[in-house]
């Protein structure tokens, strides 16, 4: 039987390749497989593409936690784009902002780099599965992937269906579905479920402007210093509410009274969506144009409207061989948040294929007890209108209390080390 043999080298396929899915992909090349990425559209990143905050916060320490595991790769491409650094903007420390326009081609080199087999234009509809083993990704126009290990990472933006369910329907985000056609969550065919009884989707927290149609000081305050807060007249109101935000972390007085811009190549815009008249009738945005999602005066893409159940190994509960990660893994946000699992499912859906023991996170370290805290408060929290980041909201608060959050870079790679994990995302499993 082919499913139970230890593979000499393994094909993971990894479907989607927004952060979890790069993540993904590179800590399964770094261990010496062969690596297939699938993609829908025609670039890499999905909703990395109009974000760019890193390092606010708590998700200052887990991406010194990564680094110190191996993530080194990945996170140097990513900071090699990184525009402003140190920022401080409301509820928010240290962050730092990647350039959104630079961003894609650079981590597509590393894909390229590291000779992973990116398909672009390629969904995934589906899995065949025998005995609890996924053999095949079946892809739209008839095309199969066998491969010893899959990895679904296909997000939880949209699709349109979603859109128009909960809210305005296509605002034209990124993903451009009308274009490449609706996100398919393929581990839905296998009968798993990924719609847990009380879920309600969220709203994206953030729009981007296009920087040029600001007033030029204002331009250049955000250019200069990487951030603007400007007073809301009180004929603008915010009537987007905490819970019904995918970033909660955003979601205190300071984004109600004032508009937060940040600069990440465009304006980062941090309200979920602003009828255009009331954008242009604040001061210095009288000619201000929405560039993502193109009618963002009306609404914003609907996210979180599936959990994929799975082990502490990222491992779907009744599949052998296949890991979720990303926004899947549960109302999970953010581009570390993404990293973390990706790179944890791309480890073990190797070991997978040498019949190797999984990697879990120890708590002992912020990655670790932030996918504790996530699956714990999943299990009794029934409301499920909590969201998960290192940067705010109700885990960064426990973070801090655990003393796990820090800045001090060389107390974490201790604390790495002590945990026996430096280096685990780089070392090579095939052949070892
Ligand atoms: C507007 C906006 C702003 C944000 N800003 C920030 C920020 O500043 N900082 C931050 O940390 N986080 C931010 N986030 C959140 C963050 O981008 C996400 O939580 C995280 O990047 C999700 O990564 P993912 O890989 O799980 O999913 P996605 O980014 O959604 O990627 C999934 C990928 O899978 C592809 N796909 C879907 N279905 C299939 C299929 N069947 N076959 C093949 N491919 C498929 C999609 O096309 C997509 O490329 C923002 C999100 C949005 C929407």
């Amino acid at each position: 039987m082919r499913h139970i043999r230890s593979i000499a080298r393994p094909h993971v396929v990894v479907i989607g390749a927004g952060w979890a899915g790069c993540a993904a992909a590179v800590s399964a090349a770094a261990a010496g497989a062969r690596v297939t990425l699938l993609e829908r559209t025609d670039m890499i990143l999905g909703t990395g593409l109009v974000g760019g905050i890193i390092k606010n916060n708590g998700r200052f320490t887990a991406l010194e936690e990564l680094r110190a595991m191996g993530a080194d790769l990945l996170l140097g491409a990513m900071e090699s784009c990184v525009l402003h650094e140190g920022i401080s903007f409301p509820g928010h420390k240290h962050a730092s902002l990647y350039d959104v326009t630079r961003i894609e081609p650079t981590i597509r080199e590393l894909i390229a780099a590291m000779d992973i087999d990116l398909r672009l234009r390629s969904t995934c509809i589906g899995f065949t599965q025998e005995a609890g083993w996924v053999t095949r990704a079946h892809l739209q126009y008839g095309e199969v992937v066998e491969g010893h290990a899959y990895i679904d990472a296909t997000g939880t933006a949209g699709p349109a269906a979603n859109c128009r369910t909960h809210r305005s329907g296509c605002v034209m985000c990124v993903l451009r579905c009308p274009t490449f056609g609706p996100r398919i969550s393929p581990t839905r065919s296998t009968g798993v479920n990924e719609a847990p009884a009380g879920l309600t989707a969220a709203t994206s927290g953030s729009v981007e402007v296009l920087k040029e149609s600001l007033a030029s000081d204002i331009a250049s305050e955000l250019q200069a210093l990487g951030h603007v807060e400007i007073p809301l007249p009180k004929t603008v109101q915010i009537d987007v509410l905490p819970h019904e935000k995918s970033c909660q972390q955003y979601s205190s007085k300071a984004f109600y009274d004032n508009l937060v811009v940040l600069h990440n190549g465009a304006a980062k815009v941090m309200v979920s969506y602003l009828p255009l008249e009331l954008l242009r009738s604040i001061p210095g945005l009288a000619k201000a144009k929405y560039i993502d999602p193109y009618s963002a005066g009306i609404g914003n893409s609907v996210r979180f409207n599936l959990i994929t159940p799975h082990d502490k190994a990222l491992r779907v509960i009744g599949l052998n061989n296949l890991f979720c990660a990303g926004e899947k893994v549960g109302l999970v946000v953010g581009h570390t948040e993404a990293i973390l699992t990706g790179m944890l499912a791309g480890h073990n859906a190797v070991r997978v294929g040498l019949r190797a023991e999984l990697l879990q996170l120890p708590t002992s370290l912020m990655c670790g007890d932030f996918l504790e805290y996530v699956a714990n408060d999943l299990k009794e929290n029934r409301s499920l209108q909590n969201k998960y980041t290192f940067s705010g909201s109700v885990y960064f608060q426990h973070a801090v209390k655990q003393g796990l959050y820090t800045v001090d870079i060389a107390a974490i790679q201790t604390r790495v080390k002590e945990s026996g994990l430096t280096g685990i995302f780089r070392s090579r499993l095939v052949g070892s």
